[in-house]
């Protein structure tokens, strides 16, 4: 059998998004912006899809743009923001971000000399929060935090990092690709963080890939990155119907699914038992990352076996049917160890040999055991000695 736990990676589209997908390519291919019938038919698509979407986070529809991917949707927020406040040339942002931020921060301080300053982390590479407000000032033109992350499934402070935004007057930015979908959010109520921008990707959560969006408070001054009259002159390019229809397909069961908690009760006990049963077997294992209640996803796990390296382990756990992934990245045919787990002062010998395991809401209890075992195999023909 094959257990598939590379979730946060991307996951499997749903039946119905297939079909939507399918729907639209064969009957909504026009080009929306055309003004005859068959464009409005594929307009009605892309639109009934943002609600879908934007009924997802308890946005309004006209408050999302439709672009090409989260990466897409955090370098539009970013440069959006600098773009718009010339006058402001700093970023605050954190040391365990993905390679979507953390490439474009490097990329803009190379090229645009703009300051980017790494607020401090706590213990396990949870952001500290007024750390974080201490570093704020008036040349700041936005924070750029994720909400969980994709390596360990940490959840970050975003209230207490939005509260520190509010008071200094600062646009705060949210990574939010690895919540949305899998928890619940809703823009509307008053105890959701103060978040200025969102950015979200519909492959995350069941949908197709090539599907992201970022929604933006209204107020927030973006100034377009890639030009054209699409989505309100926001974001130029025809849209990509067809992915867009699957993302409102996904966006819909994502929102049933949430409604009732006890599906993500149901794959935290499946990841619990996935970890416990991995540590109980193989003494000299680690987790990576906050375990405490409520500290990360219900659906991540970064297990350590040091001294052995992810890469080899990865390839063995393959050959025995798990598909798994390790944060990093390969560089001269060997695994770099992540910065993620780097930054969060994981050693470099135990980095080297971590791997992450991501269920979906479809995980089975057969695929965890199955895992339990493939891990057992591949610590053992790796001569795993920690
Ligand atoms: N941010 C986080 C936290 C992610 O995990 C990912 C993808 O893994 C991205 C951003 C990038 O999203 P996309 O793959 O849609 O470009």
């Amino acid at each position: 059998m094959r257990a598939y736990l590379d979730n946060n990676a991307t996951s499997q589209p749903l039946p119905e998004v297939r079909e939507a997908v399918a729907e639209a390519l064969s009957t909504e291919w026009a080009n929306p912006s055309s003004v005859h019938h068959e464009g409005q038919l594929a307009r009605r698509r892309v639109e009934l899809a943002r609600m879908s979407i934007a009924n997802l986070i308890g946005a309004k529809p006209r408050d999302m743009l439709l672009c090409s991917s989260g990466t897409e949707s955090i370098d539009l927020a970013i440069r959006g923001v600098l773009g718009a406040n010339p006058s402001k040339n700093a970023i605050v942002t954190s040391a365990v971000e993905h390679a979507a931020v953390r490439d474009l921060c490097a990329a803009l301080a190379r090229e645009q000399d703009i300051e980017i300053r790494t607020a401090p982390l706590g213990a396990h590479g949870v952001v500290d929060a007024e750390a974080l407000a201490s570093v704020l000032d008036d040349n700041v033109a936005l924070v750029s935090v994720q909400w969980a992350n994709n390596e360990t499934g940490a959840i970050q402070p975003v209230c207490a990092i939005s509260d520190a935004c509010r008071a200094r007057g600062v646009a705060f930015h949210c990574d939010a690709v690895q919540w949305v979908g899998k928890m619940p959010l809703d823009l509307r109520d008053d105890r959701t963080p103060a978040f200025d921008l969102l950015t979200l990707s519909a492959h995350k959560f069941h949908g197709p890939k090539g599907v992201g969006a970022l929604w933006a408070r209204p107020t927030v001054a973006l100034r377009p990155v890639v030009h054209g009259s699409q989505e309100l002159g926001r974001r130029g390019g025809t849209e990509n119907v067809p992915g867009i229809a699957g993302a409102g397909a996904a966006a819909d069961a994502a929102r049933e699914w949430l409604a009732d908690a006890s599906g993500r009760e149901r794959v935290r006990a499946r990841r619990d038992r996935l970890e416990s049963g991995i540590l109980e077997r193989l003494p000299g294992t680690t987790v990576n990352g906050p375990t405490g209640p409520g500290a990360r996803l219900w659906n991540t796990t970064n297990i350590a076996l040091p001294g052995l390296e992810a890469e080899a382990v990865l390839m063995v756990l393959s050959d025995l049917g798990v598909a798994a992934s390790a944060g990093a990245a390969c560089s001269s045919g060997s695994l770099d160890p992540s910065p993620v787990l780097l930054a969060m002062g994981v050693p470099e010998r135990v980095a080297h040999g971590s791997v992450r395991l991501s269920l979906s809401r479809f995980t089975t209890d057969e695929e965890i055991e199955h895992t339990i075992d493939a891990f057992e195999q591949a610590a053992a023909r790796l001569g795993f000695a920690p």
